[in-house]
């Protein structure tokens, strides 16, 4: 009987809700009715994020531009899409959307936003902390499904990779993205856990500190208050994005018939790490920071 309950797709869809996302994707790994549930899940809040930045109407047009440029959706919204046990209906949701893409392929996102209605609002250099590995940004407002009008910004990467400009945010969970069929999160083990380390950009946006807050994940200014070792968190250890230990969701794709389909993000190699020092008493590397 209790097999029977927990097959239902009712109960998974909630235990997906009430999980982190590593346990969610155990919990799919159970069977094919299981993972059918996950896809759903997964679709549905994709949907529900994207409908408030852009109609509904549009979003398997935003889906395919997405792959053909080998783009991804970055910032909070993949952030917020990886913490399962975050309800992305919220009202308090981040108010922009941020799409990276490599270079050579913003001319192709501008043609598509102006094309659907919407209003280019800023454009040139972006923030100086992206001003090596962001050749183009600029912002636009757009209609969203209700009818209100939503900010989307689209950062060109100076390289053909997507992935330069992710690791110069200033969040471990905001280095999260979203593609047509991948969910990548490079920081798994703290954004699934609701925990944030600040990385190289102290540049603090008082606003994605309240949005997270609010949704209960938990910011530390640096490691040094983890009270546990680093592990992924470590700003003086380098990472791969090749590495073992990158958690990367088929998610299905908006029609969940793009679990097959090959992750381009696998190919972009990027070396990475988040400080010199690291200042948790707690790491292995904490003397070697300090010689470092
Ligand atoms: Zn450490």
């Amino acid at each position: 009987m209790s097999h029977h309950v927990l097959r239902s797709p009712e109960i998974m869809g909630l235990v997906f809700k009430m999980s982190s996302m590593l346990t969610a994707v155990a919990f799919s790994m159970a069977d094919a009715s299981a993972r059918e549930v996950f896809m759903d899940f997964m679709g549905n809040r994709v949907r529900i994020a994207l409908c408030r930045f852009i109609p509904a109407g549009t979003i398997s047009s935003f889906f395919s531009l997405l792959h053909s440029t080998k783009g991804g959706v970055s910032g909070s919204v993949a952030t917020f899409l990886y913490c399962c046990n975050v309800h992305v209906c919220a009202l308090d949701l981040p108010s922009d959307l941020n799409i990276l893409v490599p270079n050579g392929r913003f001319r192709r996102w501008e043609s598509w936003l102006l094309s659907r209605g919407a209003t280019r609002v800023r454009s040139g250099q972006p923030m100086a902390r992206f001003a090596g590995c962001v050749a183009t940004f600029a912002r636009f407002t757009m209609s969203n499904e209700g009818g209100s009008m939503a900010t989307i910004t689209v950062s060109e990467s100076t390289t053909d990779s997507l992935l330069h400009p992710l690791f110069y945010s200033e969040l471990t969970s905001q280095m999260t993205v979203l593609t047509a069929t991948r969910l990548v999160s490079y920081y798994p083990e703290l954004t699934g856990n609701l925990k944030a380390v600040v990385g190289w950009m102290r540049q603090r946006n008082a606003l994605s500190h309240r949005v997270f807050k609010l949704h209960g994940i938990v910011i530390y200014p640096s490691t040094r208050t983890l009270g546990v070792p680093c592990g992924e968190a470590c700003p003086f250890m380098w990472r791969r994005t090749t590495d073992r230990g990158i958690d990367a969701i088929a998610w299905g794709g908006v029609g969940g018939n793009l679990a097959q389909e090959k992750d381009y993000l696998a190919k972009c190699f990027v070396r990475w790490r988040l400080g010199r020092t690291c200042s948790n008493p707690c790491c292995v590397n904490w003397f070697a920071g300090f010689r470092a």
